[in-house]
């Protein structure tokens, strides 16, 4: 009898992204277990919205990613998002600005339809505030309540896994506390995350273990209290 190999929920095995000939990703291997939180960070352009690009399959990637059992390459994001159950809330919201609060939401729950009420529920509850603008257009909402839709938007598809791309960029400090307190919801809800961000001090307050990403490469990893006293992680990321 062959050997049962455990393998984790998200999977990703040396991948490697391009743009033409331009390589954006290198090597690229980490695992996400059910229910784990697990954070990216690294400086601008160091390949974080292209890794969650890759898992959503929105890249030229090579490498292995499986997920639930299922090797993602054979999939198109529709199916990555309504079959496998993988949500994304892309970096700066990507909203549909000319549509209202609620009709982004709808579109988020186009491959759940059953679903929605039930959705549609919860992101209330998540989020009351967006059951007060339903009727605005997500174009002239804040910084912050755009960040909450594309989070709400995401959730809306019932996902097992939720890609955050720098939830809290250009938000001020009252305005992530809410993304936080967000975050901590979706965890309790059973979801598992990953977050890319610049953000350290959020990165490392909400995931249980964390990668350094630089030029496409993972430099180090560790959970968030080792990385937290690393000397470089402190000068660079903490401005120590
Ligand atoms: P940021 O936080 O600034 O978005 P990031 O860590 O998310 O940074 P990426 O956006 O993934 O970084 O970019 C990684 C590299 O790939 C960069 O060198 C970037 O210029 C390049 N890149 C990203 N998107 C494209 C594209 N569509 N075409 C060509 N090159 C790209």
């Amino acid at each position: 009898m062959g050997k049962v190999v455990a393998m984790a929920f998200l999977e990703v095995k040396d991948v490697e992204a391009y743009y033409e000939k331009a390589q954006a990703l290198r090597g690229i291997s980490f695992s996400v277990e059910k229910g784990e939180c697990i954070g990216i960070i690294g400086p601008n352009g160091a390949g974080k919205s292209t890794l969650l690009d890759s898992i959503i399959g929105l890249t030229d990637w090579r490498g292995q990613i499986i997920f639930d059992g299922t090797d993602l390459h054979q999939l198109t994001p529709v199916q990555i998002i309504g079959v496998k159950k993988i949500g994304y809330a892309p970096e700066r919201g990507n909203l549909f600005r000319f549509m209202n609060v609620m009709e982004n939401l709808l579109v988020g729950g186009f491959t759940v339809r059953n679903a929605m009420d039930k959705n549609l529920e919860t992101v209330f509850e998540l989020f009351s505030l967006l059951e007060q603008r339903q009727k605005q257009e997500a174009g002239t909402l804040s910084g912050g309540e755009r960040q909450m839709l594309s989070l709400a938007r995401a959730f809306m598809s019932s996902p097992k896994l939720i890609l955050l791309d720098e939830p809290t960029l250009g938000l001020a400090p009252i305005v992530i506390s809410h993304i936080s307190a967000a975050v901590e919801n979706l965890k309790k809800l059973g979801i598992t995350i990953v977050i890319a961000e610049q953000n350290a001090l959020f990165t490392l307050t909400h995931s249980e273990r964390i990668y350094l990403l630089e030029r496409g490469r993972f430099t180090m990893s560790g959970t968030p209290q080792e990385l937290g006293e690393e000397e470089y992680i402190k000068t660079t990321y903490f401005g120590l």
